[in-house]
């Protein structure tokens, strides 16, 4: 992409409103625009963004065995009075009506919806088991929308259900999700939690919130300080081994990791001193099983082997795509800009022609640009005829991986400067060489 044919409206000036770094930086670098309170535009780098993330999370859950669908964003009243939620969800649900003074409104979650789908079609205990998931924007009026898309009243949630014959077969499915979870956060460059939180009145073990650790969190979190070093699942993993998964599961639950309502002070107490973590934490996603809490009153039952119908067991899980992109840029910025992990990075590299308008100058630009793309690399090239000055700053403030610096006098002694913006590492190499370090 050519910067003087992109959209790319930088803000020099900080935004007064944001008050944490990863809003700060997604409004200066033109990222998203706020239409109305916590209802944001996508804006193309930070479209590129969070469409990266979300193909990350689809390979995992596509890995994992959940297969996408796409529900509506307006669901009917009726559906939600069928499992008594209308009336408990209260004033975080945005509630309208059609033209026909019917009850509608702007899906919040999809439980309900998901329920009466699988009431539709799945009969026999021979269709389970299955899970279900969408990428999808949710409404809910937050009280007190801030820190940008970090806490939005529209956002984008990854969304997946589990249905299940039994308890058992259940929790397996739990497992898979939890271990899908792992492996999708470490792919963006996070070191996610799972931290023990509340099941409400279901009870049980299985409600993990993944949390990832950082000053400006909203919620208080305890865990045991091993967690950071933890390995993640291979990408090999056998999604279809219930003892694999479980063995999975049992290491990355076997030390202390509590979110403040769960949270047990003796226990935390055991965890010698200097490897006990009390600290600010960001929910990225939440897994939860609950059992037939939606298919029993719904009515979403299946024969059993024995032909004995019984309600499915579900659980549900949700990530966060548009809230990890400010997520990521908390964990991954420095006094200059954003540093955007290899994986979700907008573009992988940064061409800055320091002359534009210089024959020498653009032809060199022009083959890398060509050269590049033909592989595949997604570049950003710099072809305005900003200051250099100018173009350094944009690049660090926007964060791209890589950054391919080119002017006359390198190319009088045949070089380019190659920098990496993670450790500002900067090298002059022969084109041949620095092309060789990207691709
Ligand atoms: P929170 O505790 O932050 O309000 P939640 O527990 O209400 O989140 P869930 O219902 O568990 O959220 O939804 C699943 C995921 O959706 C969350 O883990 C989070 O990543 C994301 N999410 C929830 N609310 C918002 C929001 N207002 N803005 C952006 N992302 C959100
Ligand atoms: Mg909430
Ligand atoms: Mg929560
Ligand atoms: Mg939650």
């Amino acid at each position: 992409m050519r910067l003087s044919r992109y959209f790319l409206p930088i803000l020099r000036e900080v935004p007064k409103e944001a008050e944490i770094i990863s809003h700060r930086l997604m409004l200066r670098t033109g990222m998203i625009r706020q239409e109305s309170a916590g209802i944001y535009a996508w804006l193309p780098l930070g479209k590129r963004v969070l469409d990266k993330i979300c193909n990350i999370i689809r390979e995992e859950q596509n890995r994992a065995g959940a297969v996408e669908i796409l529900m509506p964003t307006i669901q009917s009243a009726d559906l939600w009075r069928e499992s008594g939620r209308y009336d408990d969800y209260g004033k975080e649900m945005l509630r309208i009506k059609d033209r026909h003074e019917r009850d509608m409104l702007f899906g919040p979650t999809n439980e309900e919806m998901l329920t009466e789908i699988v009431r539709a079609y799945v009969k026999s205990y021979k269709d389970l088991p299955l899970n279900l998931y969408h990428i999808q924007w949710k409404f809910r009026d937050e009280v007190r929308p801030r820190f940008g898309v970090m806490r939005s009243r529209e956002f984008l949630m990854k969304d997946a259900y589990s249905i299940d014959l039994d308890f058992e077969s259940a929790v397996t499915a739990y497992n898979r999700m939890f271990v899908a979870y792992l492996r999708t956060f470490a792919r963006l460059g996070l070191k996610a939690i799972p931290m023990v939180a509340d099941t409400g009145p279901i009870g049980g073990n299985h409600s993990h919130e993944f949390i990832i650790l950082a000053s400006t969190g909203e919620s208080q979190v305890f865990c045991h300080a091993d967690y950071l070093a933890m390995d993640t699942p291979a990408a090999g993993v056998n999604f279809d081994d219930a003892e694999e998964l479980q063995s999975i599961v049992n290491r990355w639950t076997s030390l202390y990791a509590a979110t403040e309502e769960k949270h047990d002070e003796a226990a935390f107490g055991v965890i010698p001193e200097g490897e006990r973590l009390s600290a600010r934490g960001i929910e990225v996603g939440h897994i939860f099983y609950f059992g037939t809490k939606y298919s029993a009153p719904m009515g979403a039952k299946v024969t059993g082997p024995d032909g004995v119908d019984s309600p499915v067991h579900m659980g549900s899980y949700g990530i966060g795509p548009s809230r990890l992109v400010a997520a990521i840029i908390e964990a991954s910025h420095d006094e200059n800009g954003i540093i955007w992990p290899e994986a979700i990075a907008p573009f992988s590299v940064g061409l800055l022609n320091l002359k534009a308008g210089d024959a020498a100058t653009d032809a060199a630009c022009d083959s890398i640009y060509a050269t590049l793309t033909a592989k595949g690399v997604d570049v950003l090239y710099d072809d305005t005829d900003e200051r250099p000055g100018s173009k350094f700053a944009t690049a660090d403030l926007i964060g791209l991986p890589w950054q391919i610096i080119v002017g006359p006098k390198g190319l009088a002694a045949g070089t380019v400067e190659l920098k990496r913006r993670a450790d500002g590492a900067r090298e002059t190499l022969s084109l041949e060489s620095a092309l060789a370090r990207i691709v």
